[in-house]
């Protein structure tokens, strides 16, 4: 495996690469590496000749009371993980290089990012599709891999990349989720035990939504009351949104239309913000 940081380094790589005729795939990520991203990771394994795992803590993405400074970051776990999942190149493009004091371009998708989490955190998307884009530049791959975990933001990625005209593939994997339920996640391991044991019950609510779908309720506010309902139950749980909209266009649902509705989920765990989704 080839541990790359320079992004002249990584042009060159990639071209080489494209030179050879190999196919690229991305793995886009912000570290402290985990099954979620392992399950990307083999996707773009499967799929294409090269592999890139890019880690980047993006402090654009993060708004002012959002602790990027205390984002977990772990670089030998995270080379640990690319080694043994065969990964050919890791990415860890420097803070400095990716955005120097002087950077002052953004890009905004204004559609998709409007809803959900874009309404608890306005700059988010923003910075996340500002340097989602930069990284889909510099590393040029065939086809990128995002989780439906962040069903939002690989919404706001396609949306990009088809409103900019981008030649990548965006590829879409599923959730992978511990064996309670509760979906991988970088900040999981800052749960106690008791707080842990709250947050499985956000997993729970959506599946309890899916089986009354599957029951025949296509009732919007129906479904939405009894989510909110089992979550509010816990009681270091609470809810920032609970919401059911279109899948791809991330409109909200008048009625639910099965395989095309997404119930989406943000709560406060204590100070802990948890997201998570499934589709109907
Ligand atoms: P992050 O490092 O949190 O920015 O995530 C990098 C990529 O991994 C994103 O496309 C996430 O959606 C995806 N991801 C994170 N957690 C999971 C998970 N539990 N299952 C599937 N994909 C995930």
């Amino acid at each position: 495996m080839q541990v790359i940081e320079a992004v002249d380094a990584m042009r060159k790589a990639m071209a080489s690469a494209r030179h050879g005729g190999q196919s690229i795939g991305l793995v886009p990520t912000m570290g402290a590496l985990h099954a979620g991203h392992a399950g990307l990771i083999r996707m773009a394994r499967d799929r294409c000749d090269v592999v890139v795992v890019s880690v980047f803590v993006n402090p654009l993405q993060f708004g002012p009371n959002e602790n990027f400074d205390q984002y977990p970051r772990d670089r030998e776990g995270d080379n640990a993980l690319c080694e043994s999942e065969n990964v050919d190149i890791a990415f860890f493009p420097q803070l400095g290089e990716l955005l120097p004091a002087d950077f002052s371009t953004s890009v905004e998708e204004q559609r998709l990012s409007a809803g959900l989490c874009g309404i608890s955190r306005p700059q988010h998307f923003r910075g996340y599709a500002t340097m989602a884009l930069k990284m889909l530049l510099i590393v040029g791959p065939d086809v990128a891999f995002y989780g439906h975990k962040d069903a939002q933001r690989a919404a706001v990625v396609q949306k990009l990349v088809k409103d900019l005209g981008v030649t990548v593939e965006i590829n879409v994997g599923p959730t992978i989720r511990d064996k309670d339920g509760l979906a991988v996640n970088a900040l999981n391991s800052r749960f106690t035990r008791s707080q842990r044991q709250d947050a499985r019950a956000v997993y729970k609510s959506l599946k309890m939504a899916q089986s009354v779908v599957e029951n025949g309720v296509s009732n919007v506010d129906r479904v939405l009351a009894e989510v909110t309902h089992m979550i509010s139950r816990h009681r270091r749980l609470r809810v920032i949104y609970v919401a059911i909209v279109d899948k791809d266009t991330m409109e909200p649902l008048r009625e639910i239309t099965p395989g095309r509705a997404l119930i989406a989920v943000a709560v406060w765990v204590d100070e802990i913000r948890l997201t998570d989704n499934i589709l109907v």
